[in-house]
């Protein structure tokens, strides 16, 4: 998609600071971490979020779960990590490219912080 941020960074056209890359999949830092380890992973081919993904391109989320689990021992990881990826409005999803959180580095808490009470 020509006006997809994460479809530039994939193809190099936005700077980004590159952890691991591969015909199918890129992972680079985030811009602004909420966690000592803060990074995303995101296929090369544009799928909107979790919501899009179907039997025809499903073959590239095993994928990214298999280089999730390489980028965790090759960085040292070993003390856990958190796998997140947000799908649409109340997730609050704001690149509409899907991509996988990968946190790491601090204990972390559990729950659903409402930004918009009911
Ligand atoms: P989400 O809110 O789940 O859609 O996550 C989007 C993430 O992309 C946020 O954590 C942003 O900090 C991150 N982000 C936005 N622009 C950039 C960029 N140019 N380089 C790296 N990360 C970015
Ligand atoms: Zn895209």
């Amino acid at each position: 998609m020509s006006d997809c941020l994460f479809c530039k960074i994939a193809a190099k056209e936005i700077p980004s600071t590159m952890v691991y890359e591969d015909e199918l999949v890129y992972c680079f830092k985030d811009i602004a971490p909420i966690a000592p380890v803060h990074y995303l992973v995101i296929p090369k081919e544009h799928i909107a979020c979790a919501g899009e993904i179907t039997a025809e391109n499903s073959s590239v989320v095993s994928h990214i779960f298999e280089v999730i689990a390489k980028i965790a021992k090759d960085e040292g990881i070993d003390n856990g990590f958190r796998v997140i990826t947000n799908c649409g409005e109340d997730a609050g999803q704001t690149v509409h490219h899907l991509h996988f959180h990968l946190l790491a580095g601090v204990k972390m808490g559990w729950g659903v912080d409402a930004v918009k009470p009911e």
